[in-house]
């Protein structure tokens, strides 16, 4: 039977699947021929639809499939459900929720290779890449499915035998939204900690990577989590509006670009609902010259050129102090040059597929207007021609820019692909300065070998994370987050747990009330 539907419904599917990958077991490879949407505990059509998004394979620039949008009623329908199941999911431990989720954790591991195959398919990204991306998800599984237990509330004793109990309590509904970029981790980041805090979500991926979201749905049923903890509905913007506006949403929690984040904030604020942001970046990568030069560069290349560049917190302006200049800008280039453009399904692949042709247009742009402004290309930066069966597809060759100054846009601006501007400077202040000349505030990188230099610079940045000597790293432990216009609260970490619970303080009375002169004794 599933068979049939394979072949009969999506026959171009069966030929991108057989092009010299690993074969995928057929009950996962049905993920890709819908229905997309997940609501109440099963693979649904939308009850309305808007028009349908065509996804496809960025590699081969070919239709994958169609994913019909969800209307308003379709939302208000995943949300009942999240509502409905929200009665007996809050009711469960912390420790038996953590069991659950710990389960979803080793099952995404189990299924690693499908899940990686199929986010390389609809997104791009080398295959070896998207294997650390689906692990991270695992990681994310596991460690609140672990660390939920630890969430107590607390005692306090007051005056007399009086005391006072704060109970953590989850919000309720939880709207989950998500961008393009790592599309199954930027979804286990949400789910994981907000149903470990025994909240229930309505999640949407990007139009334009909706196929993983509804693997994790049909795993977290398969450990046995209920059904309607998780709904996924399948659309864009005006998907995610009707999320956002709808009444009974206790909190939004969403991953993307600042313009929607300020339209999200927005919508938020009308229903006073709480919101979680993480939004875009333009980070700096600082290295001195006393600097590990080897570190430095290697950090400088993942920094700029992992995901085809399409990473928020990417440290794309590298400034590199003056003595050292010339010896990391030759060996950035010689390094870019001798990057694998190709088939992101094969292992010696470094550099996949952009996402989308709007993409590579909006790339190509900067790189151009900034080359007006005197900036010079010193590698890369084209589009680039594979042979078949990859002639379709949408391929942009890494790219460096020398001759840069702060106040070009591609300096000031989030230009979301392989775009690294390689900037100079003189003294350590200068550069804490230049660093922070930026509304954003996501990353940040210090490379030098005096860690009293590397604790004073880094005090000194607005960032929500800084690496020393290291770039582009985010175990689950730790909070993940913006400053400035990079967003409002935290991803990961024990952190995250005060954004999807809320307090409930009862004060517990043991004696008399005393009214004052309300009620006289
Ligand atoms: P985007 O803002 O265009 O879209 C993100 C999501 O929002 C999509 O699912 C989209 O359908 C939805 N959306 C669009 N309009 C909406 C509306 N009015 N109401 C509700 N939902 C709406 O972003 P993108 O192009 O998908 O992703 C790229 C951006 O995401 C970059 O700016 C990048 O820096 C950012 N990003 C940030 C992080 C982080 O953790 N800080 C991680 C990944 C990506």
């Amino acid at each position: 039977m599933l068979l049939k539907q394979v072949f009969i419904g999506r026959k171009h599917l069966l030929s991108t699947y057989n092009c010299g990958l690993v074969m995928f077991p057929i009950r996962r490879l049905t993920s890709a021929t819908g229905p997309f949407n997940f609501v109440g505990g099963k693979r649904v059509e939308p009850v309305d639809r808007l028009c349908d998004t065509i996804v496809i394979n960025p590699a081969k620039g070919e239709e994958l499939c169609h994913v019909p949008s969800s209307g308003k009623l379709e939302v208000a329908r995943a949300v009942s459900a999240a509502k409905e199941a929200f009665k007996t999911w809050s009711q469960f431990s912390n420790t038996e929720r953590g069991k659950m989720l710990t389960a979803v954790g080793s099952k995404i591991r189990s299924n690693l290779e499908d899940i990686a195959h199929l986010e390389v398919l609809n997104n791009g990204k080398p295959i070896w890449e998207a294997r650390v991306d689906i692990a991270s998800c695992a990681d994310a599984f596991e460690y609140f499915g672990g660390t939920i237990a630890s969430l107590t509330g607390q005692h306090v004793p007051l005056q007399g035998d009086n005391f006072a109990m704060v109970c953590r309590e989850p919000l309720g509904v939880v709207v989950g939204i998500g961008a393009w970029n790592f599309p199954l981790q930027t979804c286990s980041w949400k789910v994981a900690p907000a149903l470990a805090c025994g909240n229930t979500m309505v999640y949407k991926p990007s139009q334009l990577t909706p196929l993983t979201a509804i693997l994790l749905a049909e795993i977290l049923t398969e450990v046995g989590v209920p059904k309607g903890v998780l709904n996924i509905v399948q659309g864009a913007g005006e998907t995610g509006s009707h999320m956002c506006h709808h009444p009974d949403v206790a909190k939004i929690s969403f991953t993307g670009s600042v313009a929607t984040g300020v339209n999200i904030m927005t919508a938020a604020a009308a229903g006073m609902k709480k919101v979680t942001l993480e939004l875009g970046g333009k980070s700096p990568l600082i290295i001195f010259n006393d600097a590990d030069v080897d570190n430095a560069v290697k950090a400088a290349m993942v920094a700029n050129f992992l995901s085809q560049g399409q990473v928020c917190s990417n440290g794309t302006r590298v400034f590199v102090q003056n003595a050292i200049a010339e010896e990391v800008l030759e060996r950035l280039v010689n390094a870019t040059n001798n990057l694998k453009i190709g088939d992101p399904f094969e292992e010696d692949t470094t550099v996949g597929a952009t996402i989308s042709e709007e993409q590579a247009e909006k790339v190509l742009s900067y790189i151009k207007e900034a080359e007006k402004k005197g900036a010079i290309v010193l590698c890369g930066g084209r589009r680039i021609s594979l042979p078949a069966p990859l002639d379709n597809g949408i391929f942009v060759s890494p790219c460096i820019l020398s001759n840069c100054h702060d106040d070009m846009r591609v300096v000031k601006e989030e230009v979301f692909g392989a775009v690294m501007t390689f900037l100079t400077f003189s003294t350590e202040e200068e550069v804490v300065q230049r660093a922070n000349k930026t509304p954003y505030g996501l990353a940040g990188g210090v490379f030098t070998r005096d860690l009293s230099r590397a604790f004073r610079v880094i005090r000194q940045l607005e960032a929500g994370t800084v690496w020393i000597n290291n770039y582009n790293l985010y175990p689950p432990e730790l909070p993940f987050g913006g400053y400035k216009w990079s967003g409002i609260g935290r991803e990961n970490g024990t952190a995250v747990f005060e954004h999807y619970t809320q307090t409930k303080t009862v004060f517990v009375e043991t004696g008399d009330v005393d009214a004052g002169p309300l009620y006289p004794q």
